[in-house]
């Protein structure tokens, strides 16, 4: 290993690698590798059930992962109990000892711990050493030396609970009963309690949820300030952007177990890596376009220079664009859109209006109000508009009933049963990368594709095939593939959801 590689592992002081958790046969956290450095406040930001606070209980040994390795310090943490990892969590719920007043609820932790003490001499003991030679497992009893340790004097235990207090702004609180106080100040206790303990991480599950808002403000400003005393490592888990963009040094933005990016809170506002980002992170507009080619993208029917690049010609993406970055005059004929404005709401500095421009409706963001039907045009300067690839979690297709057994759609006939639909209504057909299975033999498939592309995920191939009918398939398979291979289809129809299909003209029909 490089003198450099060494250097970057002494900075890494968690490293999660190709970490999966299932519960019941359902995964919640896929595949996932993230580095920590040594020192930085990283958020795990994503919407309820994404899996963050499953992450943040596998760091601290509270989950067992599935499949993958949690690192602390170098260390692979699989056989690390809880209590002697050199972590410490504080939880939305403070689950403070009621009967304890503030200093002894704070001290709990330091009466049990042990320190060296380097006043006695180290003791020998013996031990079984456990190697394999050949295959063979081999026992010996081996002499170690074993520093002698003793507990916190009264004295000592008292010091680190102060300075505990001081540090979460409760220096006059240790008297008090725990019952007594506000939310945001049993928060604070909590916080003390976990940091006097002297973590080399702290994790934080969204320990401000139960706070009002007033008091939310005012711990994020706190816990900042925090981190810059203490510098120690912070992972904080919220499902609010806000609080995510203000008070990191690095954000994980999580959807459905996965990482979408990790980013600088600046860089995730101002180039999401893909449409959840965007969309998740403040807000945007976001449309489905056409790559004409390098630098010109096409959508709601007219061609606009971007500033992006490096796209198939013709592939279809997403375009993202922010509602400040949106420029408004009255009057249709000025801009590359024109519309018509929908509503007006004022934010304080600045009004929001809705704009319907042909088929969509725009968030726009200025400083100068249009009323409501006013007759405007909206300008979009090449580099307000994100290009992003399209993002695909799950195959989904349109088709129909054939009869209680069979779906059509993608030109196939396949075993799948109806779900409670007849025959001849009209479906959106979901179906999972890994319920999709590729044959050898093009005639063993349902319908034949070729292969497109496989990425190597860490543990499986993900590959893309598209039919003669030009619809694509992704698959999640143990198997490699070759490009331009000619394979067939087959699903599994267990893992298949029925819906049912509605028109976009009907959704905007019911939504007005
Ligand atoms: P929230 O912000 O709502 O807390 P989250 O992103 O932290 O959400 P998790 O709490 O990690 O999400 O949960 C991810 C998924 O795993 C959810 O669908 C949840 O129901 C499920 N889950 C979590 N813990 C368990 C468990 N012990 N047994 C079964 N399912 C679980």
């Amino acid at each position: 290993m490089a003198a450099n590689d060494k250097t970057n592992d002494f900075e890494k002081i968690i490293e999660l690698k190709n970490v999966s958790k299932s519960f019941d046969g359902k995964a919640v956290v896929k595949d996932l590798s993230l580095s920590i450095r040594r020192g930085q406040f990283v958020t795990l930001l994503g919407p309820s059930g994404c899996g963050k606070t499953t992450l943040l209980r596998m760091i601290a040994g509270f989950e067992t992962p599935t499949s993958g390795e949690i690192y602390i310090g170098g260390v692979p943490m699989s056989s690390i109990p809880p209590y002697k990892r050199p972590v410490n969590t504080v939880f939305q719920k403070y689950a403070l000892f009621p009967h304890l007043n503030v200093f002894k609820n704070i001290a709990f932790g330091l009466k049990l711990k042990r320190i060296a003490d380097p006043t006695k001499p180290a003791k020998e003991r013996y031990v079984t050493k456990q190697t394999v030679v050949d295959g063979k497992v081999r026992r010996e009893r081996v002499k170690v030396s074993v520093e002698a340790t003793r507990k916190l004097t009264k004295s000592e235990i008292a010091d680190k609970v102060n300075r505990a207090l001081k540090l979460v702004g409760l220096e006059d609180y240790g008297h008090r009963d725990v019952n007594s106080l506000s939310g945001g100040q049993q928060q604070r206790v909590a916080i003390a309690r976990a940091l006097v303990c002297e973590p080399k991480v702290l994790l934080l599950d969204e320990p401000l949820g139960a706070l009002d808002l007033k008091m939310r403000k005012e711990m994020q400003i706190e816990l900042k300030k925090m981190h810059e005393e203490l510098g120690i490592t912070f992972i904080f888990v919220t499902h609010d952007q806000e609080e995510a963009l203000t008070m990191s040094d690095v954000v994980v933005v999580m959807n459905d177990g996965i990482i979408q990016q990790v980013a600088q809170p600046k860089k995730i506002y101002d180039e999401p890596q893909n449409a959840f980002v965007a969309d998740f992170i403040g807000e945007s507009n976001i449309l489905t376009g056409i790559m004409e080619k390098d630098y010109t993208i096409r959508f709601l029917g007219k061609t606009l220079a971007c500033v992006d690049k490096g796209f198939e010609k013709n592939e279809r993406v997403d375009v993202i664009i922010r509602p400040e970055d949106i420029g408004i005059s009255a009057g249709p004929g000025q801009g590359h859109f024109d519309g018509e404005v929908l509503t007006v709401v004022f934010k304080g500095t600045y009004y929001e209006m809705e704009v319907k421009a042909g088929d969509y409706e725009f968030t726009v963001q200025n400083q100068v109000e249009f009323q409501k039907g006013a007759a405007v045009s909206l300008t979009i300067a090449p580099d307000s508009i994100h290009i992003m690839k399209k993002l695909i979690t799950i195959n989904k297709f349109v088709g129909y009933v054939y009869d209680e057994e069979t779906i059509c759609f993608a030109e196939g006939d396949w075993e799948i049963p109806a779900q409670g639909f007849e025959k001849g209504d009209e479906v959106v057909v979901q179906i999972p990368f890994n319920a999709v299975e590729l044959t050898d033999d093009e005639e063993d498939g349902v319908i034949g594709a070729r292969v497109a592309q496989s990425v190597y995920k860490g543990t499986y191939y993900q590959v893309q095939v598209i039919t003669d009918t030009y619809e694509d398939f992704y698959v999640d398979t143990a198997d490699e593939w070759d490009m331009d291979d000619r394979v067939g289809i087959k699903i599994d129809p267990a893992k298949v959801l029925v819906d049912a299909y509605v028109a976009p003209e009907e959704t905007a029909d019911e939504e007005k």
